[in-house]
């Protein structure tokens, strides 16, 4: 399976391997490997009826659900290119991820709620087709033209997340897309016995990178439309899940559950949390395998490269506490001026514009990626903040990771984010914005500093601005904290 170059060669090789075996669970249904190929190959059909052919661009807004992942499938085996787009996008960023992949057709469920219609097909009407579908187009597969042949086209365009400017369009292909699910099965040692879950929109990248693993290794997963604790507990329990995902978020979410009824298992049969995306204070990972009895592997991730570096439940829990884990063969980690580089299997083709990609990869076609770190000496990447995270204070280099680390030690501090405000004085000065654990004494300036002191952060890295807020920014896929969104707030703020 590992040798297999399409998604459609995966999806068959595995339907062959295990037809009647589940790889998706759904409340009460369930669909099987070859349910998902047979499935997929009608769609396909359906599709290439209304004029959907190899290369021509599908942009799709939908939930997740089983339906989606078919349509997806679908997509790979007529070879056409897909634009996935965040369930929670409006309108604005919508028109605007169409214009840019000019997209030729735009599938949304015909039952979304507060979804414009009308004004949504006068905007793809300007250079596609725009319909509402309430279930999948369905053909004879005897009608479809040969699955495509290689892996290397671009088949996928992906949007990031824009913490640090406008979304950018990502451009993979399968077999980049395939390299990264492939890194998550290399470090995760799972088998057919695990049962999976995916709690992000199917439409974030993680999602067809999971599914990769689920190809490789024969298990299901459980897919939630709407992820929220505790009612989602229930899928969890119901299916058996053992391996659940997300990101730092998740982690804080599944621990606030936990700590409601410390002595019961919020979980029964789950032996590993596996996230990644988002940084991850040791403290929570410290927590996490404390209070719920489970393993906890983070990874490293972006748009442009599915999956770079993931902890393996056999590390120690020190380098699973502060590290990413490491690279799979394959991924070549290049440090310089404490910037990460990447080169490898894994990376993305580059981007929609091409002024984007021009800049991005260096004379030897690594990719430069703004996050700093470092590997120690047994290969393991440590993240230590991103380049446009640093906080220059009156010329001194301050990492924000830092900081946030030591902040959630405290414990009134449920999650905090640090950001550089421009000071006429000091060029930035550091801002501690804070989520208050709830049922704590309201937080002052000095209560942290204090805090920071005695866990030795040097004087000159001390916040000097204090924010209580009732929840940080996040965006809507791996509940990332939207830093830009802060600086906008606090920016005319004075000390
Ligand atoms: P944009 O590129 O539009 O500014 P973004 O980089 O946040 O947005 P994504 O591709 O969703 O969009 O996120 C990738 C980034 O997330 C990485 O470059 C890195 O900064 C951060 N990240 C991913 N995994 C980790 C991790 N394990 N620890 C710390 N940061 C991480
Ligand atoms: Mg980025």
């Amino acid at each position: 399976l590992g040798a297999s170059r399409t998604f459609w060669e995966l999806v068959e090789r595995r339907a062959a391997l295990t037809p009647d075996r589940p790889v998706l669970l759904q409340d009460d249904r369930t669909l099987t490997f070859e349910e998902l190929r047979a499935g997929a190959e009608r769609t396909a059909a359906g599709l290439h009826d209304m004029g959907v052919r190899p290369g021509t661009v599908v942009a799709w807004q939908l939930p997740t659900r089983i339906e989606t992942v078919v349509l997806a499938m679908a997509l790979t085996r007529l070879g056409a290119i897909q634009s996935p787009v965040i369930p929670f996008y409006r309108d604005r960023e919508v028109s605007f991820a169409l214009s840019a992949s000019q997209a030729a057709f735009f599938a949304v469920p015909g039952t979304w709620r507060g979804f414009d219609h009308t004004a949504m097909a006068e905007r793809v009407g300007a250079h596609g087709t725009f319909e509402a579908y309430t279930a999948l187009p369905t053909g004879d597969p005897a009608s479809l033209p040969a699955p495509p042949a290689t892996g290397t086209d671009v088949r996928w365009i992906y949007w990031t997340s824009g913490t640090t400017s406008d979304p950018k369009g990502v451009l993979h292909t399968d077999r980049s897309l395939i390299a990264g699910g492939s890194c998550l099965a290399h470090a995760l040692h799972l088998s057919e016995a695990d049962t999976g879950s995916i709690a992000f929109p199917f439409a974030h990248i993680g999602g067809p990178d999971y599914l990769v693993m689920l190809l490789l290794y024969g298990f299901p997963a459980v897919l939630f439309e709407k992820f929220a604790l505790p009612d989602a507990l229930e899928g969890y329990r119901k299916h058996g899940v053992t391996v659940a995902g997300g990101s730092t978020a998740f982690y804080s979410m599944f621990l606030a559950e936990q700590r409601k009824q410390p002595n019961v298992r919020l979980i029964p049969t789950l032996r590993l949390l596996a996230g990644g995306g988002a940084p991850k204070p040791p403290e929570i990972h410290h927590a996490v395998v404390r209070e719920m009895g489970v393993k906890l592997t983070h990874g490293y991730g972006m748009t442009e490269v599915p999956m770079i570096t993931m902890g393996s439940p056999d590390d120690t829990e020190e380098n699973l506490a502060t590290t990413e884990g490491k690279p799979p063969p394959g991924m070549e980690i290049r440090i310089e001026n404490n910037e990460v580089r990447l080169r490898g299997e894994a990376v993305c083709a580059g981007y929609l514009d091409p002024a984007h990609t021009a800049q991005a990869f260096d004379e030897d076609g690594f990719l430069i990626t703004g996050d700093l770190g470092h590997l120690t000496p047994t290969g393991h990447l440590v993240l230590t903040g991103r380049l446009k995270d640093v906080i220059i204070r009156k010329g001194e280099n301050i990492s924000a990771k830092e900081i946030e680390d030591l902040l959630h030690s405290h414990p009134a501090v449920a999650d905090a984010a640090v950001i550089g405000l421009p000071d006429p004085e000091r060029g930035e000065r550091v801002c501690a914005v804070v989520e208050q654990t709830t049922g704590t004494r309201p937080l002052t300036l000095s209560a942290i500093t204090a805090h920071l002191r005695a866990e030795g952060l040097s004087t000159h890295k001390l916040p000097e601005q204090l924010e209580v807020v009732d929840a940080l920014p996040r965006n809507e896929t791996l509940r990332k904290v939207l830093k830009y969104r802060l600086r906008e707030r606090y920016s005319g703020t004075v000390k």
